[in-house]
């Protein structure tokens, strides 16, 4: 704890950690001290972890990286923190993140962007990924054991895969959404970041848990992840989506899969090319869906209940404190994704986004379905069409182009499925790459194993 504290006073310029909380991780290393004394250490006790923003913490600013939320400090504690506490881990304070989680760079925060630990040296700024890039980059540069993030659409696995660490992102259900401040309800699940795979093995057996807070938490025992790390894949059946092979793939991305999918085939699996028709649907009915959830769930932004009020003219009603509290509250992008989803979810245009989205879902979970019903234990595809690009470089007036980062992530928060990336290789440039390993639901155990074998 006291390395990881001092490793994070000196680590100002990456931006990880937003807020710290010294005090309390000393207090909670104690406690960690005695309880090993005591004998009754669990498997996370007197781990240092970081937590990313949007997970409420009694009485640590929790803000999801909004200035509509300055001041807030939650009077209750989201059920995984809680669960880590429990366990005895170690409280070193708040990662930042992209502003509700809406974003693949980490540059949407209200605190500033996080920089990318990697290759420091060569004056090129660089992303750590997003929205989760606190978090990704904490673990990266050791400030941190292990950090707990979220993924909507991505956010776990493609700052993991920027960074060089391992991100796991859950079936949709293991882990309670309690006190997890939202951002679309439906695709929304916690998971670990972490330096190797037993470590994300050890760390979301402590997060997971049935909750009775969080009605869509799932009533199943959480098994022994750890226990699951047999190293033997022999038999195991892996899919090659062929509609991941998209135009412009670069060709050391590629290369990086075949030699992925042969790791697997030397340790004994099976590698059989699939089909997953729908696919290349998942973006555009992400991008429908997210939206639309997210302006419902930010209504409660409203200038009264929670966080930040606007200063108000003399003349001004309960309309313009709304109005000005969230124009000065929200930043861009978040404001962009209100007015997509509030116009998706308009009576003239439901039928037309809205619903049409959800039945493309519904088509992409029936392909994964499908590939299950085949056999096939996990699929096999990059994490990122590319390595960390450098901070600033995409185009502000083209958000489409941030979105395109989601094209390989998305598919399986729409379907609910576990999915982690590993990091495998350096590219040329001798930033970290990641591959994506997506299992069936529930079988984050044969997932964490076959994550293993390409480690
Ligand atoms: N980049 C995606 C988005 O902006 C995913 C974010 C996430 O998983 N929280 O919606």
């Amino acid at each position: 704890t006291e390395a990881c504290l001092s490793a994070i006073d000196g680590s100002g310029a990456l931006n990880a950690f937003v807020h710290n909380t010294p005090e309390m991780a000393r207090d909670m290393a104690k406690a960690a001290d005695a309880r090993l004394q005591a004998g009754n250490a669990a498997p996370m006790t007197g781990i240092p972890v970081g937590v990313k923003d949007l997970f409420c913490v009694r009485g640590v600013p929790s803000q999801s990286a909004s200035r509509i939320l300055d001041g807030f400090l939650p009077q209750y504690e989201s059920t995984v923190t809680q669960n880590l506490w429990d366990q005895g881990a170690v409280m070193l304070g708040k990662l930042n993140q992209d502003e509700f989680g809406m974003g693949s760079s980490t540059e949407n925060s209200a605190y500033g962007a996080t920089v990318n630990p990697w290759k420091l040296d060569d004056g090129v700024a660089r992303t750590s990924g997003g929205s989760s890039g606190g978090s990704a980059a904490a673990v990266a540069a050791d400030l941190c054991l292990g950090a707990t993030a979220t993924d909507t659409g991505g956010s776990i696995r493609q700052p993991a895969a920027f960074t060089g660490t391992v991100g796991l992102r859950p079936t949709y259900g293991r882990v309670s959404r309690w006190g997890v401040i939202a951002y679309a309800s439906s695709l929304d699940q916690a998971g670990p970041i972490t330096k190797t795979v037993r470590d994300a093995a050890i760390m979301l057996g402590t997060m997971a848990s049935c909750d009775a807070k969080d009605s869509t938490s799932a009533d199943r025992p959480v098994p022994d992840y750890e226990a699951a790390l047999t190293g033997d894949i022999r038999g195991k059946r892996i899919g090659i989506p062929r509609e991941y092979r998209i135009e412009g793939l670069s060709d050391e991305i590629d290369a990086l899969w075949g030699q992925t999918a042969q790791m697997l085939k030397d340790a004994g699996a099976e590698i059989v090319d699939i089909s997953l028709p729908h696919a290349k649907y998942a973006l555009p009915a992400y991008y429908v869906i997210a939206p639309a959830e997210a302006s419902s769930n930010l209504a409660r932004y409203d200038g009264v209940r929670y966080g930040r009020r606007a200063k108000l003219g003399a003349g001004d009603g309960v309309v313009e404190m709304y109005e000005k509290t969230r124009a000065e509250g929200f930043g861009k992008e978040v404001q962009r994704r209100v007015m997509v989803g509030t116009y998706v979810l308009s009576a003239g245009f439901y039928d037309a986004y809205y619903n049409r989205a959800r039945k493309v879902r519904a088509l992409i979970k029936r392909d994964f379905d499908q590939a299950y019903a085949s056999g096939i234990d996990a699929i096999l595809a990059p994490t990122t069409p590319s390595s960390a690009f450098a901070l600033g470089s995409a185009d502000a007036s083209n958000p489409v182009e941030m979105y395109l980062n989601d094209v390989f992530t998305v598919t399986l928060n729409l379907a609910g499925l576990p999915g982690i990336s590993v990091p495998v290789a350096l590219d040329r440039q001798g930033l970290p790459l990641g591959m994506q390993l997506i299992g069936r639901p529930w079988d984050e155990g044969g997932l964490l194993n076959l994550a293993q074998a390409v480690e």
